[in-house]
Formats: structure tokens, sequence, C-alpha cells
């Protein structure tokens, strides 16, 4: 029996280290109150989850999440609003606050704190993310210094926003108090001046004897403010060998010599970074790296010389090496053998794999990577043109990877030793490319070096078999709100807007209509070379007359909504559809059973399942899949489980479970039931028509993981539409910069595909774009849209367009001046690209 799990944040009050110095703003959390911040959390449950505005207060009442599976992350947020903070973009000056955390150790606790402001014109904002000390339970200071957050060139910056996000990728107990957030000049303790995580020596084990390869380490770090700098390198004794000075840019070496010339002795060292703020002339808080070892082993004669490794981890013979890494789109099939790689093209038209190529001993003048032609298994070769290659960064962020551009590589290019290069080679599926085995080889080879080659195999799957009905088409869906759109003729619903959307390019239309019109619906799309799939109504609407069991939520409150693990919600596996019954009360089995019926006559592919927790006034974003206590719910968990619950107040239940260590266990039997109704939804509509396929949404907690292996099969896998990529640098975050929005995006994406292939799902994955998204601030314009469309659809099956908002039809909120047809237009050279698979690099 797992123990009962719970993380909570509260909000306290501390006493901070007197400042002499001018605070320009400060908020105290006086009584644990922390008015105008709002929160968001990223977790299963709640028991904030009817906070009836986004304007919360914190800590007076007990701020708990309960989580069981993956990470837990809250995030504390100041809009400013018309109170922008002015700071005056000195260097001396520093936003700090304070926390204490009471948790089990942990070295993966993270705290991120994200400024975002505008200097004149330009935007800035960046986050900043430091380990958290757990296991204690006394305050700690945390100064950053501004220049951190971004830079002032007109001596004057305005801050918008300021949030604090706590991240534990443990589900378990702990409390996080944050208090005395000011913005001062001055420091409130030793200020993070070098970016957290950034102090890096490499390698790390070094063998000091000449021979050239590994005689030393290279030390660098990247820092938050204009710093002087002392590396100390420290013996197992504690005393200090050497100590190299600087300032700037931290790039040391250090060359295994003491500070008289010396060799030091074999063993291990320390490596310490003290700083002091080059303006305001703190020492900054002291950073340790890890240990280096050295190896005083004598060189051999003729070492390594030559030597070449593929695909194992570096060692002290090897001079030059390629690198494979697997981390591949969840469809493909990897090989770990080491010189082969087996890509199966089943899913993708194109598919990357990457390789890592490290200069270790000396500078690589003229690097070069080429693919050989090879006759294979079925006399085909691949041939040179099916691949090209691209250099790639990214840089690994809290909630994605940030991804540096691809930029095609040029025919050759320097490494420098040390330095490692990125490269992604892309294997596209060409029309002459038949099923079948395909072997090449691909060649790395330096000025200095011999080339050396890697066995590629790529197996062609036909890939008829495994799209039923789109025909290795990418999906280009568009869903829109017809409430909002340009009345009176609910223009894209309308023949002339169908006409219009097939023209843009897509391939496939949700209509944002439930249970009664999808005749009509499908045909129309049918006529304009488009699929159509049926919106249903599943979780997310009630009306108050909505009969129980009703949803009822941990903290006690009932939804006017049935309860989702309910009959009444889903009905039986015979339960026949009445077009007569009133939307809320039609029971998703039978809305199931009548579209697949539908799908028999008409051209209706597929229908939506929504799991989305709706309800009028709640804040968002907010959690959409969560567990339900009301009265049957509790008593069918007494039954199954066998176990007295004594008469418990709604707000009680949630709670007397935890205290019994029986939560783990109810929500489990809930995703049970959860998962025992899809499979049944599965199966009545398979018994139909097996073909019909589901469309599922949202992705939230564990969600597509219980439902998606329940309604998705090998043939006909779900289609998992996601919101994390909807706007300008994903969900939650805006990225000013539109170029590090979409990297941001693509990081998404990837991150995705890694999680599904772990969790197994059936799915075409389908990333969101959501024009105006972020539109409150700034955009997401056309441009954006276009862009950002090609960005996801890249690395996924396609994408989908949630398309709500434009300028011109919605006049009471005008959240910018673009039109619908502007946004067509772009949408149609994004679909054109997509089809051409000539995607943004
Ligand atoms: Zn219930």
């Amino acid at each position: 029996m797992t123990t009962l799990k719970h993380m909570m944040l509260v909000i306290g009050l501390v006493a901070l280290p007197v400042s002499a110095e001018p605070v320009l703003w400060e908020q105290n959390f006086e009584d644990g109150k922390a008015d105008g911040w709002s929160s968001y959390t990223h977790a299963l449950e709640h028991d904030r989850a009817l906070t009836p505005s986004a304007r919360t207060t914190h800590g007076g009442s007990r701020y708990a999440l309960a989580v069981e599976n993956g990470t837990a992350r809250v995030r504390l947020r100041k809009s400013l609003g018309s109170e922008q903070i002015a700071w005056p973009g000195a260097d001396d000056t520093f936003l700090s606050f304070s926390y204490h955390c009471q948790a089990n150790a942990s070295d993966q606790d993270e705290v991120i704190v994200s400024v975002t402001g505008r200097d004149g014109e330009e935007q800035f904002g960046r986050n900043v993310t430091f380990p958290v000390r757990t296991g204690l339970n006394r305050w700690h200071t945390v100064t950053l210094p501004m220049a951190a957050f971004g830079r002032s060139d007109s001596g004057t910056a305005l801050i918008d926003s300021i949030s604090i996000s706590y991240f534990r990728p443990r589900a378990d107990d702990h409390v996080l108090v944050i208090d005395d957030v000011r913005i001062a000049r001055g420091l409130a303790a030793p200020p993070v001046l070098i970016e957290p995580g950034s102090l890096r020596a490499m390698p790390r084990t070094i063998s000091p004897n000449g021979d050239g390869f590994d005689d030393a380490v290279s030390i660098h770090g990247e820092w938050l403010a204009p710093s002087r700098w002392t590396v100390r390198i420290v013996d197992a004794a504690g005393e200090t060998v050497r100590e190299i000075d600087g300032d700037g840019p931290l790039r040391a070496t250090w060359d295994a010599k003491d500070s008289n010339g010396g060799l030091v002795t074999a063993g291990t060292y320390d490596i310490e970074l003290r700083s002091v703020h080059a303006v305001a002339g703190h020492a900054g808080r002291i950073e340790r790296s890890r240990v280096v070892v050295v190896d005083a082993t004598p060189a051999p004669s003729g070492s390594g010389v030559g030597a070449w490794s593929v695909g194992a981890p570096y060692g002290v013979d090897r001079r030059f090496a390629v690198e494979r890494i697997v981390e591949a789109p969840a469809a493909q099939k990897l090989s770990r053998t080491p010189d082969a790689i087996h890509v199966v093209l089943g899913r993708l038209e194109a598919v990357a794999f990457p390789l890592r190529i490290a200069a270790l001993e000396h500078d690589l003048d003229n690097v070069s990577i080429s693919i050989a032609d090879l006759p294979g298994l079925h006399n085909t070769i691949l041939r040179a043109t099916d691949i090209r290659f691209n250099a790639i960064e990214y840089e690994r962020l809290p909630g994605g990877y940030l991804w540096e551009d691809i930029t095609a590589l040029p025919e050759s290019f320097e490494l420098k030793k040390g330095a490692t290069r990125r490269v992604e080679g892309v294997v596209r599926a060409g029309k002459d490319l038949l099923p079948g085995r395909y072997e090449g080889q691909v060649r790395v080879g330096a000025d200095s070096i011999e080339p050396r080659e890697l066995s590629l195999t790529v197996d062609v799957v036909d890939r008829v078999n495994h799209r039923p009905w789109w025909q290795g088409d990418p999906l280009r869906i568009m869903l829109c709100k017809y409430q909002i759109m340009p009345r009176p003729e609910f223009f894209e619903h309308s023949e002339k807007g169908y006409r219009l959307i097939s023209a843009a390019g897509f391939n496939m239309m949700i209509p944002y209509t439930a249970y009664k019109r999808h005749e009509m619906y499908s045909t129309r799309a049918e006529k304009y070379g488009m699929k159509s799939i049926a919106r249903s109504w599943i979780l997310c609407v009630g009306s108050p007359d909505t009969k129980p069991p009703r949803f009822l939520i941990a903290n006690g409150t009932e939804l006017p909504i049935h309860c989702p693990y309910s009959e009444e919600r889903w009905g039986t596996r015979d339960v026949e559809p009445d077009p007569s019954t009133p939307l809320p009360q039609v029971k998703i089995l039978a809305n199931a059973k009548y579209y697949a019926r539908m799908s028999l006559e008409y051209p209706v592919v597929g229908m939506v399942v929504d799991f989305e927790l709706y309800e009028v006034g709640r804040p968002r974003p907010v959690p959409m899949y969560t567990y339900c206590y009301c009265d049957r719910c509790i008593e069918r968990f007494r039954q199954f489980a066998r176990i007295d619950i004594p008469e418990l107040a709604p707000a009680e239940r949630q709670p007397w479970l935890k205290r019994r260590d029986l939560l783990t266990r109810y929500r489990r039997y809930e995703d049970d039931e959860l998962k025992r109704y899809a499979r049944m939804m599965r199966e009545v509509v398979h018994e139909i028509n097996p073909k019909m396929t589901f469309f599922i949404f949202p992705w939230e907690g564990h969600f597509p993981e219980l439902v998606g292996r329940e309604l998705g099969t090998q043939r006909v896998p779900v289609l998992l539409g996601t919101e994390h990529t909807y706007g300008q640098g994903g969900y939650h975050d805006f990225i000013a910069d539109e170029d590090a929005a979409l990297r941001r995006n693509r990081g998404i994406c990837l991150e995705h595909l890694r999680e599904l292939k772990m969790a197994d799902v059936p799915c075409v994955y389908l990333p969101g774009v959501m024009p105006g998204y972020h539109a409150w601030r700034h955009g997401e314009i056309p441009s954006f849209c276009e862009r950002n469309a090609t960005t996801v659809a890249r690395h996924a099956d396609g994408y989908w367009v949630f398309f709500q908002r434009t300028g011109e039809t919605w006049d009471k909120k005008k959240m910018h001046d673009h039109g619908y047809q502007e946004y067509l237009d772009a949408f149609g050279r994004a679909n054109r690209r997509i089809v051409a698979g000539t995607y943004d690099r």
C-alpha cells in the first residue's frame, strides 16, 4: 500500500536581513496572504478547483496538491498590470525572496523565477532556475541580479509580471513557504551570480601525461551578472592547491599543476568558484563543481592513435568519436546494435537519426559527413539524396527543450578540441522509395582523420496498412467555434466556409456542434475532400437540473454535471440513443453508438472524446482531469474495497481517505472505472464500425494513457489533440521572441513523443495551434500561426487548429487586428509546406 502523498505550498511570514539599500518594490505575505498573486497547478487534483476568480489569496487557506504520477508544479504569479515596477537597470539591483522547504531530500527540486517586462520597445523576460534545498526547515534567501532577466539600455525598465514556480519531480509530502519578495538596490543575501547548474568542468577525468589527450580540464560557466572570479582547486584534505583569477566570461583551464608549477598527485579534486559582483562589489554565493579525478598513469606507447569507437561512452583511448543518441520519435524502432541504425518509416514521412560528433584529442580541421550508396538486401540502395544533414543544438529547460535553429550542414566544418556537434540526419521517404529494406553508410571523416563509417539500415514499411483512411497524408484539422464567427451565416460551417477551409489545405473538419447535424456537415466535408469528426459532449457540460450523482470534487464542492464515473453519465452497454434527449442528459455510450451507426451511412470517420472539466467562473488554466467523491463513488468503493466508511460530509471524504492511507487506492479504483467505461465504448463502437476513430483531448495528467490505450488500437489509433503548443512559447508561458517560442514548442513536441513512446499509447499525435491564444499580450498573429503549424507538424502526425478568436469576430474583447481570411491564408501557406515537406528550419 502506497502511503498517502501530498504536497502543500503555503505562504508564511519571515523576517529578512536588514538591507540599508533602497527598496524599489516589495511584497510581504503578511499572515500568509499574497493579494493579487494568482496560482496555477499542473496536478491531477487540488482543493482550490473552484476559486471564483484569478485574484486569489494564498496561505491563509491551505493550498494542497495531491499528485501520484509524475511531477508536481505550483506557480505563483503576480501580474502587475498598470502598477508596473520601474527598475533603474543598474547592475546593483536585485530580486530576492525567502523560502523554506520541508521535504524529503531530493536533488531535483527546483524553483523557477521568471520576470517579464519592457525596456522601451524591447521585451525582456527569462527564467532562472535553481535547486531548492529540501529537508531543511529553515529560511533561505535567494538573491538574483535583475540583469539576469534582461538588460536595461534605456536606464529604466518596466516589469509586467513576476512568477515563482516550484517544481518537484516526485510527488510526496512537502511544504514550500515563500515570503518577502522584493526588488532592491542592494543585497539580502549573497547573490546567485553564476547561472545555477552552469558551472562545468570537463572532462571529469584527466590524465596529464603529455600525450595530448585529456591533459587538462576546462572550466566554464555562465554569468547572471558581470563578475570577477577566482577558481580554486581544492584537494581531498581541503587544501587549496591552485588559484586561477579572471573577470568577464568564466573560461579557465587547469592543467593539473599546483601553484608551484608541479604536477599534483593522483586523486580527486574539488573545483570551487568564488565570485564578486563587478558593480555592487558583494561576494556571490560559492559554487562548487563536481570532483575532477586526476589519473597519473603514464602514457602507453602509441596510445590511442587512430582509435575509433561508435556508440560507447567517452574513454581514454579515443581521439574522435561518433556517438549515436537514441532519441527518436515514438514510432521508430531503433536498434541498439553499435553500428547500425534501423529506422522504421511507418508513420512519418521523414525521420531523424541524431549523431553526436566529438573532437576529443585535437582540433578537427575539416569534418565532413556523407552518405555512401550501398546495395541493400533487396538490391536497392538508399540514395544520398534521400538524406540530408543538419546541425542542431538544444538546451534543456524546465518544461521542455529549447531548440536552437537547425541549419543545413556545410559540406565540411571545423570542430575544436573538446567541442561536440550534434548532427541530425533526416531520411525522407521519397516517392520512389517503395517498402523494403534499404542500406547505406554514413561516413564521417576529417582531413587529419581516416573517414569512418556507420552502417545505416532503413526499413520502409507499407504505410497504407497503418493509415486506414488518411493514407499517409499528415492530418490538418480545423476545429472552429461557430458561436463567435462572423454572423449571421456561421461562416465556417457554411458552404462557402467549407470551400475556403478546404482550399486552405485542411483535410479534416471537426464542426463545433453537437449531436444532430453531423450527417449534413460530414457530407459537406466530403464534397470538399475533407474528413469529418463528430464533436460530442462528454464531461464538460451540465445544467443546474442535472440529476445526481453529480461530480463532487475533493474540496467538497459539487459541480452541476454528472459524476464522470457513473452509469448515469455513461449509460450501459445496451442503452439506445434517443435523439429527443436534452443534450446534457445524453449518455456517452448512447452518443457513441449513434455516431458509429451514422458513420455507416455518412462520411463521419470518428468522434471527439473531450474530458475537459469546465465550470463557469473557474480560473484558467486549471486541472481538467480529476477525481469524484460523490455518494455513489464512495459507496461503490466501499463495496469494492470491503471497508467501513462512515457517513462523511462532502468536504470530509477526501481527507478521510487520505488519513486512512486509502487515497491512492481510491484513485486507482476511479482510474480503473474510467478505463472500464472507455473499453466498453470501444467495444460497442467496434461492433458497429471497427474503423471508428476517437479524437481525445486534453492531455492532462495521465488521461491519454488511461483512455487512449482503451480507445485506440494499432489499426485505429486515437487522435491525440494536445493544447501545450497553442501559443507563442507553449501553454502557460509567453516568449516574446518568436524564434525562441518556436524552439520551445518544438521541444514540447519531442518531449511528448518520448512520453507517448514510454506510455505505449497507440495514437496519432496532433499538437494544437490556437490563433490569438496569447492575444491579450501580443499574438498569435497569422504569421506566427503559420510558422507554429509547420514547426509542430514536422514532429508530429499533423496538427490541429483551435480557432475561436479573431479581431473581426469578437468585438467586445477585440484581441487583435487580423481577420479570419488572413488566418486562413496563413494556414494555407503552412499546409502547403507541410504537404510538400518543406518545413521551417
Ligand atoms: Zn462520483
